[in-house]
């Protein structure tokens, strides 16, 4: 609107022969015209960096959950290895599994069962450290990555997430609802830094906990 009005301006002046004013006027409308174009440059900026956020968040996040999807896990834990083998550190994992899931969501309903999901996580993520990493590696298995973490101390915070899952309230969901997660959990062996064999691992061990009887934690 201002650079219409100075360009009006600008014309009656040039008629009437006044160059000092007709300078200046020339000199206000590129100012504006540049201001312009670098606003409409930052407008730009903004808004791709707010879709290549959330096209970031759509690739690496589980809707349900909100918590790191299986790609991003599995990224998270390659670069921990490698972090691992090269400094010469502990990493070791943890593979959890809803028990009996199904049923829960038979007798309970598809909503109740993500609701379910979402209590699991929300229960199980104030009790690692930071330098932890919960993702949903399946529809209701999750990949818990502790970097820096020998077998043993794993295994205090396996215990500490199944204890904490055992206790969660669902009674406002169905008053006779309980659930339990079962938990395979492997340590980076020496000069090992195969992220599909240590799963593979983890994955074995989850598997006796489910032989022996559910709730509880094996190790590979
Ligand atoms: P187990 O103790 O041996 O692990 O038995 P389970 O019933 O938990 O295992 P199974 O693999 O037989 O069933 C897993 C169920 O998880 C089946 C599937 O419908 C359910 N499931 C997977 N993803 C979701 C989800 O996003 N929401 C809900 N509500 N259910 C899901
Ligand atoms: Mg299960
Ligand atoms: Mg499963």
């Amino acid at each position: 609107m201002l650079s219409i009005i100075l360009i009006v301006v600008g014309y009656f002046l040039s008629e009437s022969g006044s160059e000092k004013w007709i300078v200046i006027i020339n000199r206000a409308e590129s100012i504006l015209v540049l201001g312009l174009i670098a606003g409409i440059g930052v407008l730009l900026l903004k808004k791709q960096f707010k879709t290549e956020a959330e096209l970031r968040y759509i690739a690496n996040i589980d809707p349900l959950t909100c918590i790191a999807n299986r790609r991003y896990v599995l990224a998270f834990l390659e670069d921990a290895l490698h972090v691992a083998s090269h400094f010469e550190t502990e990493l070791s994992i943890l593979l959890l599994d809803i028990d009996h899931f199904k049923t829960v969501n038979d007798q309970n309903g598809h909503d109740v069962g993500d609701e379910v999901l979402r209590r699991v996580i929300a229960a199980c993520l104030p009790i690692l450290r930071k330098s932890d990493m919960i993702g949903r590696f399946g529809g209701e298995e999750f990949l818990v990555v502790c970097p820096q973490t020998i077998l043993e101390d794993c295994l205090i915070i396996g215990e500490k997430l199944r204890d904490t899952v055992e206790r969660i309230d669902l009674s406002d969901l169905s008053p006779t609802l309980r659930i339990t997660v079962s938990m395979g959990c492997a340590a980076m062996g020496k000069n090992q830094h195969d992220s599909g064999l240590l799963i593979k691992k983890a994955d074995d061990a989850l598997y006796h906990a489910k032989h022996a009887g559910r709730n509880q934690i094996q190790v590979a």
